[in-house]
């Protein structure tokens, strides 16, 4: 909802810190998500997060978030998908040369970013984001996470 959008943006830092504490939560659920099984896990943490962070953020399920580094901003409904933004295209007025009538995401990624931290560039370190990974489409990116931290096998295909 872009309504929402705007809010998460403008109240980026409790936003994050919420965020965070439910990520924190999830994965010290993890004994549970392995006794129900993670495929089964996946399916039910996805349908919290997609019904969730839609609502909040227009969440695209990417499968690979990024919103804490992107001011609460999500890059999904940037047009062109650019994770390292703005592009050239921007109007005057601070809004999408694709969609005129919609706020740029990456103006306001700035602006979120901001309010995380008062001298932010964005990332720390002006870091560069990696290109969505598209093998993660539809995937719940909370899961993904998850596995990520507690999986010590060293298989990185979770
Ligand atoms: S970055 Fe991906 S997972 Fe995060 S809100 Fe946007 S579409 Fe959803």
């Amino acid at each position: 909802m872009y309504i929402m959008r705007k809010i998460m943006v403008t109240s980026a830092k409790p936003a994050n810190y919420i965020y965070h504490l439910l990520e924190s939560a999830l994965v010290k659920l993890d004994p549970l998500w392995k006794r129900l099984g993670y495929q089964r896990s996946e399916k039910t943490i996805a349908f919290f997060e997609k019904n969730i962070k839609a609502f909040l953020f227009d969440c695209k399920m990417c499968g690979d978030c990024v919103l804490d580094k992107t001011g609460m901003s999500c890059p999904m409904n940037c047009p062109k998908q650019i994770r390292n933004g703005p592009c050239g295209g921007v109007r005057d007025n601070g809004n999408c040369e694709v969609k005129p009538e919609m706020r740029c995401v990456w103006i306001e990624a700035w602006r979120g970013a901001k309010k995380l931290t008062p001298d932010s560039r964005i990332t720390p370190d002006l870091e560069i984001l990696a290109p969505v990974n598209h093998r993660h489409k539809d995937r719940s990116s909370w899961f993904i996470k998850i596995r990520e931290i507690t999986d010590t096998s060293g298989d990185r295909n979770v």
